[in-house]
């Protein structure tokens, strides 16, 4: 037993959650039932980048959100009873964007045979590869980059533009020459599996968790942590908040980094005068941030009703109208979200919108006449982690704990590896929580 464990058998263990998005909220909602949680949001509510804003009537997510159906944290809603209704979007319904053109999108079989975007033979490559990804070994595949394996088992260059777009379809990432093979793949087949367009939008889960809390979970809304602190023989950290009279002596037990990389990595700077964690901190410094320009758009009417699923094929696009499937317009009415998938390192400006106008007049033309409300959002920040295939296939860093940090982890969806996005941020904050429980010898409750 550590110095640690040993302080709070006696009493109940103290831990801070530094972010209220829903990786701060599934840490919280697992050490309730074991553990005093107190949970720090610097904004004015939870939610992070699953808030939904309302506009008359329509529930608006930050960009295009679907939850993965066999994912992580899917499952963990699940179990734990909180799964919000929506539903699945008709994809193999949908078109695909090559030169200029919409074609069928080739899903499945009857989709590949009548799609004019190939030819025979790309077609007949195209059935094999899809057959031979559902089965591949991913594991194997980690080290390789996208854009390697596709120079080297795809002959088509329409095959390998299609591969890439379902690539980005399923983890958002635009970055083929260092995104992991293994780990693409292992995202395009969990996408297969289906996702969920959420009835009302993504805040539905924001709200389930929080209302889930117990009066052993303290919130601190609009209370940013500002640096972490250890005086002398204390076995405890401080946490130093922008409130700094009522919490700045407020000691905790441990501590779980909720928050994007940087934000992590400015708070350990001045934590650790002794250079104890320059590893994670240089690990922080070169993740690959995954970006999309978001161009979300309520119609009044959708002008062309049967198209409601368009994906570019040779260029980074994505066009989807959520309310088809999930309850998120008002009666006739529409909501769309289209968006540019960045090239790693380049940030979204006038010309990514200008794009995204054109391809909205290109597959519903005369949708300006239907708009009731527009927001074009440039750089958001779909993961803050990449899978590349030089890190061995993991979002950012390799796991919650940040070696050298005694009683300090970290989650988000640039922690760990096999899951992205959602998943990794639900995946690491439940391992965070529950490696903290273990290490104070306190066994996790199981759902
Ligand atoms: C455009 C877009 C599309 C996406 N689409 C999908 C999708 O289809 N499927 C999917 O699975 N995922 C998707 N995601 C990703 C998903 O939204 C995120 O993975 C998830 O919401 C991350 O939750 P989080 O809690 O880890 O981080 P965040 O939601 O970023 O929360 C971090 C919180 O920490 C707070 N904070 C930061 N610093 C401090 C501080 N010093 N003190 C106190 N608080 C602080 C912030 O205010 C914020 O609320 C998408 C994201 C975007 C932006």
């Amino acid at each position: 037993m550590d110095e640690g464990s040993a302080q709070v058998e006696s009493r109940q263990l103290k831990v801070a959650i530094i972010g209220g998005g829903l990786a701060g909220l599934a840490a919280a909602v697992t050490l309730m039932d074991n553990a005093e949680v107190t949970i720090f949001e610097k904004s004015n509510g939870l939610g992070g980048r699953a808030l939904t804003a309302h506009k008359e009537g329509y529930d608006i997510n930050q960009g295009p959100h679907a939850l993965y159906i066999g994912g992580y944290a899917h499952k963990f809603l699940d179990e734990l009873k909180l799964l919000p209704t929506g539903a699945s979007p008709n994809i193999s319904g949908g078109k695909a964007y090559y030169k200029k053109r919409l074609a069928t999108l080739p899903t499945t079989l009857s989709s590949l045979l009548s799609t004019g975007m190939l030819s025979l033979i790309e077609k007949w490559q195209l059935a094999n590869i899809f057959k031979r990804l559902a089965k591949i070994d991913t594991e194997a595949l980690k080290g390789k980059t996208v854009s390697e394996w596709l120079d080297s088992d795809v002959r088509s260059p329409a095959v390998k533009e299609t591969i890439a777009a379902f690539i980005r379809l399923s983890s958002y990432c635009n970055n083929p020459d260092m995104m992991s093979a293994g780990a693409a793949f292992a995202q395009m087949n969990l996408s297969s599996q289906g996702v969920l367009y959420l009835d009302h939008g993504w805040e539905t889960m924001v709200k389930a968790l929080a209302e889930r809390t117990t009066e052993k979970v303290q919130f601190k809304i609009g209370v940013e942590v500002k640096e972490l602190q250890r005086f002398g023989d204390d076995t405890g950290i401080h946490v130093c908040t922008s409130e700094e009279d009522e919490v700045k002596s407020k000691l905790f037990d441990a501590v779980i980094f909720a928050v994007p990389p940087h934000s992590v990595a400015q708070i350990l700077r001045q934590y650790d005068p002794h250079d104890c964690f320059a590893d994670a901190l240089a690990q922080m410094d070169a993740i690959e941030v995954t970006r999309a320009a978001c161009l979300d758009v309520c119609l009044k009417t959708l002008p062309i009703a049967s198209t409601t699923f368009a994906l570019g094929i040779d260029e980074p696009l994505y066009f989807s109208v959520h309310s088809t499937s999930a309850k998120l317009a008002p009666p006739g009415g529409a909501l769309v979200h289209a968006a540019y998938y960045l090239e790693a390192g380049r940030t979204g400006g006038v010309e990514h919108r200008k794009r995204l106008e054109q391809y909205l007049e290109e597959i519903q033309p005369g949708w300006r006449d239907q708009v009731v409300y527009e927001r074009f959002m440039p750089n958001m920040v779909a993961s803050f982690g990449c899978a590349t295939a030089s890190n061995g296939g993991h979002q950012g860093i390799a796991g919650p704990l940040l070696k050298g940090a005694k009683n300090i982890y970290a989650c988000g969806d640039w922690v760990g590896s096999g899951h992205m996005l959602v998943d990794a941020a639900v995946s690491s904050a439940v391992e965070a929580a529950t490696m903290i429980l273990t290490s104070n010898k306190i066994m996790a409750h199981s759902r």
